[in-house]
C-alpha cells in the first residue's frame, strides 16, 4: 500500500508512519500547511515527496491512500477531496467537527466505493481485544454497569490547539470522551441511548473545557460513567465492566501503548487476564490493508467514527445545557 500522508501531525511522527511502513507499506507524500516545515518534516522522516498541495499529491496516481492527521477541522475537505479522487482514507478521530460533516464522509465514500476508517486505537489493543472477549462469551453475565478512567496529563508539546483553540476542535470532549465513546461501544456492541455531562476548565484549557465527567444510559440499560481530563498528572487510567456473574478491572490501558494489567473478579476468585501486546497503531493499519484489498473492515469503520463522534457531541451538548440529551447518531 502506497500512502500520502495528510498533516504534518505528532501523531503520525510518533506512532502511524512507522505503522504505515508495516506490513510492506510505503510513505510516498506528505502534505502540510508550511511549505519549509513540511519540506523538514519529509526530510526528517525520509518521505521522498511534500508539499502544500492536496491536489498535488492526489495527481500521484501510485498513491492507493490518504492517512488524515491533520487538526480536527480539516478532516472534512480533505478527506472528501481524498475520496473523490478515489482514494482509500484513514481519518484520524473525531471524523469531523460535526456528525452531519462525519456521515456525509461516510456516505461519499460508500458512493465512491472506497474505504473509510476511523483511527480509533485503543479497540486494537490486544488488552481491550481481551477485555471484549470476556464480556462476548458471557464470563461477566449481564452488563449492568461500565466505568472508564481517561483522565491524564496532556504532554506540554500536546498543549496547542487542543487547550485553546474550538475551532480547529480543540477540547477533551472532542479529543478523549470521542475514544472512549468507541471503546464502550466496542465492548458492550451496543450504542448509548442518551447522556447528562458537566465539563470544567481545570487548570489548562483556555476557553475550552479540558475535563469531564459524563454518565451515559445503554439500550440494555447498562449505565456508563465516563471521566476525561488533561489535568490530572497521577491518576492512571482504566476500565471496569461490572456484570451479573463478575467484574473486569483493567488498570493501565487507555493508551497508545500495549500497556497494563486486566483482572477478572467472579465467585471464583481473582484471575490475571493474559492479552496480546502488540502495537496498536500496525493493527490499526493492518485491518484497513486487509479491507482496501477487499478482505474484512477496517478495525473502526467510518460509522464507528460517526457514532463515537456523536455521543461526544451529546455530552458536549449536555454538559453546555445542564440537560439530558439523547444522542443523534445521523445515519
Ligand atoms: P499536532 O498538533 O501535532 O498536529 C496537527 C497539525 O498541527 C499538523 O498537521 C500541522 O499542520 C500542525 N503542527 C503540528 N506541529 C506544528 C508545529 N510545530 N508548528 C506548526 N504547525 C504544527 O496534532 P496531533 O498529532 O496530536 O493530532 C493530530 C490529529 O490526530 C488530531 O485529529 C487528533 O485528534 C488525532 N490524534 C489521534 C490519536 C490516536 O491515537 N488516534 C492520538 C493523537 C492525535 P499542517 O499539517 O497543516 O502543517
Amino acid at each position: 500500500m502506497k500512502w500520502g500522508v495528510v498533516g504534518a501531525s505528532t501523531i503520525a511522527a510518533e506512532h502511524m508512519i512507522g505503522a504505515l511502513r508495516g506490513e510492506g507499506g510505503t510513505v510516498a507524500w506528505v502534505m502540510g500547511s508550511d511549505a519549509r516545515r513540511v519540506a523538514d518534516y519529509a526530510s526528517m522522516h525520509a518521505i521522498p515527496n511534500s508539499g502544500t498541495d492536496l491536489d498535488a499529491l492526489l495527481a500521484d496516481t501510485s498513491v492507493d491512500a490518504v492517512y488524515i492527521s491533520s487538526t480536527n477541522e480539516k478532516h472534512l475537505p480533505q478527506a472528501m477531496a481524498a475520496i473523490a479522487a478515489g482514494r482509500h482514507v484513514l481519518c484520524e478521530k473525531p471524523l469531523a467537527m460535526t456528525v452531519a460533516d462525519a456521515a456525509a464522509m461516510v456516505s461519499a465514500a460508500a458512493a465512491k466505493g472506497v474505504v473509510l476508517g476511523t483511527n480509533h486505537h485503543l479497540r486494537n489493543a490486544g488488552s481491550h481485544m481481551a477485555i471484549r472477549a470476556l464480556v462476548r462469551s458471557g464470563r461477566i453475565g449481564r452488563v449492568l454497569s461500565v466505568r472508564v478512567h481517561h483522565a491524564v496529563f496532556l504532554p506540554p508539546h500536546l498543549q496547542g490547539w487542543r487547550i485553546n483553540d474550538a475551532s480547529a476542535g480543540g477540547g477533551v470532549i472532542a479529543d478523549i470522551t470521542v475514544h472512549d465513546a468507541d471503546t464502550v461501544r466496542f465492548h458492550l456492541g451496543e450504542d448509548p441511548v442518551d447522556v447528562v455531562a458537566m465539563a470544567a476548565a481545570s487548570g489548562m484549557g483556555e476557553g475550552v473545557e479540558d475535563s469531564v465527567m459524563s454518565v451515559w444510559s445503554m439500550p440494555s440499560g447498562a449505565q456508563v460513567f465516563a471521566h476525561e481530563s488533561f489535568t490530572h498528572a497521577h491518576a492512571g487510567t482504566g476500565i471496569e465492566l461490572h456484570g451479573t456473574e463478575g467484574s473486569i478491572i483493567a488498570r493501565g490501558v487507555m493508551t497508545q501503548r500495549p500497556v497494563g494489567e486486566i483482572e477478572l473478579v467472579t465467585a471464583a476468585g481473582r484471575h490475571t487476564v493474559p492479552y496480546s501486546a502488540h502495537n496498536l497503531y500496525a493493527q490499526a493499519v493492518k485491518r484497513f490493508v486487509s479491507a482496501a484489498y477487499g478482505e474484512g473492515e477496517p478495525a473502526a469503520t467510518g460509522v464507528d467514527g460517526v457514532k463515537s463522534l456523536a455521543v461526544a457531541a451529546a455530552v458536549k451538548q449536555a454538559a453546555d445545557t445542564g440537560r439530558r440529551v439523547a444522542v443523534g447518531y445521523g445515519i
